[in-house]
């Protein structure tokens, strides 16, 4: 580490990106990484070809497990920024190998290797040259204690060369992925208090989407805990976005209107259709373009092609369903990696057990949606829920 504070090299790489799109894509990305480090003192993000250099003056650590959540990134090092020449290099690899070698297995020989990179074509030697002249210089105290191999090294030391400084690096971690929250647009995610719908949230922002949050709820029959729920699970989601905001839209005389006009069978197709409507009046709000929802294929008996049908009927956006082909194993897999899954978890009740038939419809007719919205003054409803709509802008605990 450079006596100034810490060096964190983090890559992305896409090489999909020209022009104007790998210029928004590298000024999204970076200021992704500003907002998930704001508040490190001496906090320095500059761009570089193919990946961002980030300075902190302390506490490392923490900055590269936040770098760990910032999509777009592909892999992170800890490194020391040198001189781009031999010397500077080698010393720096150097001391970088000596401590791995301290704590390295004594009663076997250890694997290693030396990856070199030179993207500045004016330092005098080629990528594999380099390497192995790096090679030689830091192994020859350790010729019999090292084996090189490249294939399957426990010690990598890595060199990277720029065109005014090098690189030197001896881990490489793997990134989020994905693409910056945000170049690819907005979207509006609706919010219930399950298992799914964080999850399909964390997959859209992982594919670039900033994602604002929408929830429904049926005052007097659920009370101020599951929205303290559905804040908490907010907040767990904003490790991965800079920008949180909650929309809670009150259901309860929406449903009361649904519940006296419409077969019981078709409640549930009904409530959703109701919030694809509200969720395309948000999306304006939110310039969105794009409602994500976590329903999945079959996972409850009324997640069919024909009730998604009707329910997407209702939106004027398109509706993204991340979870439509996962099995439920797989989404509570995915909830505990991203630490939506304990707070989930918890037992609460979701707007739509208000007024639950005990039979949904499985083959919802659109028809029959449109026969049962007739009686419905649509439009007063939906005016009445956005003027009651309240809004949190939450952070990351
Ligand atoms: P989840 O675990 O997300 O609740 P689910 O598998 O239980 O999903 P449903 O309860 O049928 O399925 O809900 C399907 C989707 O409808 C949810 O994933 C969510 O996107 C949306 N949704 C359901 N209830 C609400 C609500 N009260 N507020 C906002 N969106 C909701
Ligand atoms: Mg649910």
């Amino acid at each position: 580490m450079s006596p100034a504070g810490a060096l964190i090299l983090a890559r992305y790489g896409e090489m999909w990106l020209k022009g104007k799109n790998r210029r928004d894509f590298e000024r999204t990305l970076a200021r992704n990484v500003r907002a998930a480090l704001a508040g490190h003192p001496g906090l320095l993000v500059e761009r570089e070809h193919g990946q961002l250099r980030v300075q902190v003056e302390r506490r490392p650590e923490e900055a590269l497990r936040r770098l760990g959540d910032v999509f777009g990134i592909s892999s992170l090092s800890p490194a020391r920024g040198v001189e781009p020449e031999l010397g500077a290099i080698a010393e720096a690899a150097r001391s970088a190998f000596a401590e791995l070698m301290e704590a390295a297995p004594r009663d076997r020989r250890v694997r290693v290797r030396v990856e070199a990179k030179r993207s500045d074509k004016r330092f005098p030697f080629t990528s594999p040259e380099l390497a192995r002249r790096v090679a030689e210089l830091i192994l020859a105290p350790y010729v019999e204690r090292v084996t090189v191999d490249l294939d399957d090294a426990e010690i990598s030391i890595g060199v990277t060369v720029r065109d005014d400084r090098a690189y030197v690096f001896a881990e490489r971690r793997t990134g989020a992925g994905g693409l910056p929250v945000g170049s690819l647009g907005h979207a509006v995610c609706l919010l219930s208090g399950g298992i799914d719908s964080p999850v399909a949230a964390y997959l859209s922002m992982k594919r670039g989407l900033a994602v604002a949050f929408l929830s429904f709820h049926s005052y007097p029959y659920l009370g101020e805990s599951s929205k303290r729920k559905l804040e908490r699970i907010v907040r767990a989601l904003a490790r991965y976005q800079p920008r949180n905001r909650l929309y809670f839209v009150p259901f309860t005389p929406i449903q009361v209107a649904i519940r006296d006009a419409a077969p019981t069978g078709y409640r549930t197709i009904l409530y959703r259709r109701m919030m694809q409507r509200i969720a395309g009046r948000v999306a304006v709000l939110e310039r969105a373009g794009a409602v994500v929802t976590g329903e999945s294929l079959g996972q409850v008996a009324s997640q069919t092609l024909e009730n998604l049908t009707c329910i997407e009927a209702a939106s004027e956006l398109p509706v993204l369903r991340p979870l439509i082909t996962f099995d439920k194993s797989e989404t509570i897999a995915l909830a505990r990696r991203i630490g939506t899954l304990a707070i989930s978890s918890e037992p609460e009740p979701d707007c739509c057990t208000v007024f639950q038939p005990a039979r949904p419809v499985i083959r919802g007719s659109l028809k029959l949606c449109d026969a049962a919205e007739s009686a419905l003054d649509l439009e007063g409803l939906i005016d009445a829920a956005m003027a009651g709509i309240e809004t949190v802008d939450l952070r990351a605990d």
